[in-house]
């Protein structure tokens, strides 16, 4: 039978391509999903190409509105990750993805994270991870998830 195609953040996986340079392997998804579903993964930083390891980054607002920053340099890379994003969403076209879970709180793959202003104070601001606001807004129909609401999308996709 087909197995069908589950797009995943990479670090879940276990690539260790976290800004730490660790993964956030996930064995409990990984092992579900193995028989049900082939995961294909992406990592919107490393894709873009960050370096492993990399200086952290965070959402910020500021003038052009939320941005992604790296918080030590306060370089603006917003405009890196969207260029590799619209081509990578192009490609995901053809993959016909049935679902996409992503990884909590990052600022370029969780579905919420948390935003900040310049000087970096918390704002009570949920933002999206600028790539898993990409991919809602081109493929509103996807079912998608975090890694730790995982259990609610299984069940919705019968495993
Ligand atoms: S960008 Fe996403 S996939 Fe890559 S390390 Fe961060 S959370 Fe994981």
């Amino acid at each position: 039978m087909k197995k069908i195609r589950i797009g995943i953040s990479a670090c879940l996986l276990g690539f260790q391509y976290r800004y730490d340079g660790k993964s956030k392997k996930d064995s409990q998804i990984i092992e579900l999903l193995r028989e049900h579903a082939e995961l294909v993964p992406f990592c919107p930083e490393v894709e873009c190409g960050f370096d492993i390891p990399r200086l952290p980054m965070r959402q910020e607002t500021g003038p052009r509105g939320v941005r992604l920053i790296v918080i030590e340099t306060g370089e603006d890379v917003t405009d890196q990750m969207r260029e590799w994003a619209e081509n990578r969403l192009l490609q995901m076209e053809r993959l016909d993805l049935a679902a996409f879970i992503f990884k909590s709180k990052s600022p370029s793959c969780g579905l919420s994270c948390q935003v900040f202003n310049r000087q970096g104070k918390e704002l009570p601001l949920t933002g999206q991870g600028y790539f898993a606001k990409l991919v809602r807004k081109k493929y509103p129909e996807m079912l998608v998830c975090e890694e730790t609401d995982f259990p609610e999308i299984a069940e919705k996709l019968k495993f």
